[in-house]
């Protein structure tokens, strides 16, 4: 069961939680936010149990909960009474009924056998308004034992009065060679994959974990890197109808505005191009493969970059940035991504 030192670059929020543990002075309520994949409910649950533990320890210099008491015994097989989880019947809504049932009938009993209720709410943003005022009236006048601890990608749907009374505690990007490190570490990804991962993840270490096991990801790549290498050698229909291979959902509809190009894979695919462009432009810089997110497709780049001048390479990173932004001004997304393809293929 993780702890403290699990929770990777969150300096800001830890420092809180070891602040309320040191001096067991907790809030009523905090929101928890960042992006999916961003491990709030993670977080929430190393700071419920050192809350609730009996036996908290000083160890490398934060306090920890003891893993070993029946109370950490209980929060870490996830059946602990005083740490409850609010869940919510419709998959997109929280409903009034689901706060008053859960939680506004539920706090004026005691704790079983903690000091604190602790009360978790994943996935915030879907309490509708009136169960934010539902929610409301506990916050106004809440038990001296209960904390309520929000989890949230969305900060923007509260009520401001909600926000108000809660201590709000971000998430941070993690640092990406801190989670390429924990891939390779943790979950034994191979180092070049580690460290692609954590290139597109952008500092979100589920999406991180997420893309380094995802086959999907792995083929667009592979897929997309042998489309590039072969550019030269293709006709525009060819380029196109590879294009639309890889991009294409094939369960949407045929008069979807989009022509079926799965948005996902359209970005991932963006992504790729950029990610594998700038790589030629700082292995022709530095002569160096230290700094590469591409470390498996070295011979191809030093072969691009022994033949393409800087502002070759340039000249594709602007095309494939003024796509995006055809595309994203809802310019037809075909033609968009074929005048770049075609603008790359000039420039190799
Ligand atoms: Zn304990």
């Amino acid at each position: 069961m993780a702890d403290f030192s699990d929770i990777y670059d969150q300096e800001q929020m830890k420092e809180h939680m070891q602040y309320v543990l040191k001096t067991d002075k907790a809030s009523h309520a905090y929101i928890i936010s960042g992006e999916d994949g961003s491990g709030k409910e993670f977080i929430a649950r190393i700071f419920a149990k050192a809350l609730q533990c009996s036996d908290r320890q000083e160890k490398d210099g934060e306090i920890e909960a003891c893993d070993l008491c029946p109370s950490c015994i209980k929060a870490m097989s996830d059946n602990h009474p005083d740490i409850i989880t609010i869940t919510h019947d419709k998959p997109n809504s929280i409903g009034v009924d689901d706060i008053r049932l859960r939680l506004r009938d539920d706090v004026v009993i005691k704790p079983y056998e903690s000091k604190y209720k602790i009360y978790i709410i994943p996935e915030g943003e879907k309490m509708t308004i009136a169960a934010q005022n539902a929610l409301l009236k506990t916050l106004e006048e809440p038990p001296s034992y209960i904390i309520i601890i929000i989890l949230t990608n969305n900060l923007n749907a509260f009520l401001p009065t909600i926000i108000s009374r809660c201590i709000v505690l971000p998430t941070k990007p993690v640092r990406d060679e801190v989670i390429k490190k924990y891939l390779m570490e943790n979950c034994r990804v191979v180092d070049y994959k580690a460290e692609l991962s954590a290139a597109f993840a952008r500092g979100n270490i589920g999406k991180a974990l997420e893309l380094s096991s995802n086959e999907r990801f792995e083929n667009l790549k592979n897929e997309t890197i042998d489309l590039i290498t072969k550019l030269e050698n293709l006709e525009v229909h060819d380029i196109m109808d590879r294009v639309h291979g890889l991009l294409e959902n094939p369960e949407a509809d045929e008069k979807s505005t989009k022509k079926g190009i799965d948005i996902a894979q359209y970005e991932d695919f963006m992504d790729i191009l950029l990610f594998f462009f700038r790589d030629m432009l700082v292995f022709k810089a530095s002569d160096n493969v230290d700094h590469l997110i591409f470390t498996d497709k070295v011979s191809y780049i030093s072969s691009v970059t022994n033949k393409c001048s800087y502002d070759d390479i340039s000249s594709i990173l602007d095309n494939i940035d003024i796509a995006k932004n055809r595309i994203s001004s809802n310019v037809n997304i075909d033609l968009a991504l074929e005048l770049m393809l075609i603008g790359i293929k000039e420039h190799l």
